[in-house]
């Protein structure tokens, strides 16, 4: 892949082949449509978050790949009969459906908004796989006592079933406070 950015008239003609309409050029809208298409033209360090296969009960369910700073594509999960486990699989579903994917530019505040808004076992598996795969530590809070800690230390409390065979947690304790929980 060359090192070249689109141009304008790419990042116009990829969405309007998507059905979508293009805003004028420098407004938010704007902004957001050329970032997104950049993420999926040349992704670096890239985490895609996208809609994978579900299973029964569910229609689907979150899958991840990373692209990391030079452009290699790692799968993380890719489940049911969307998961993509190939770099070419993903492009192509990624072009095909925008709109099933959400790349993020993995920087510490979009990980913090990230911990906020998905759900824990996904945010407690991610961090481990990036410790454990690259290297890269993803802090976490402490639903207990605030501590950021690193992610790949962290646990998961009380864990409940969400209505498929995927489980969660209400909480991501730090190993202090998942140490007292096991005295309780
Ligand atoms: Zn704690």
């Amino acid at each position: 892949m060359t090192g070249t950015l689109p141009t304008v008239a790419d990042v116009i003609q990829w969405w309007t082949s998507h059905g979508q309409e293009v805003p004028p050029e420098n407004t938010p809208e704007w902004a957001d449509m050329m970032l997104t298409f950049q993420q999926w033209h040349q992704p670096r360090n890239v985490l895609v978050q996208y809609k994978g296969g579900g299973y029964d009960g569910c229609f689907w369910e979150y899958n991840y790949a990373y692209f990391d700073a030079d452009g290699e594509f790692h799968c993380i999960a890719a489940t049911g009969y969307k998961g993509c486990e190939t770099e070419e699989d993903l492009k192509e579903a990624w072009d095909k459906r925008p709109k099933d994917f959400s790349p993020i530019d993995l920087n510490e505040e979009n990980w913090q908004t990230f911990q906020v808004e998905e759900a824990t076992h996904h945010v407690l598996g991610l961090a481990k796989w990036f410790w454990q795969e690259q290297s890269i530590d993803l802090p976490i809070t402490c639903t207990e006592c605030g501590a950021v800690t690193p992610g790949a230390k962290m646990f998961g409390d009380n864990p409940h079933g969400c209505g498929g065979v995927a489980m969660t947690f209400n909480d991501l304790l730090c190993p202090n406070c998942a140490e007292n929980e096991d005295d309780d």
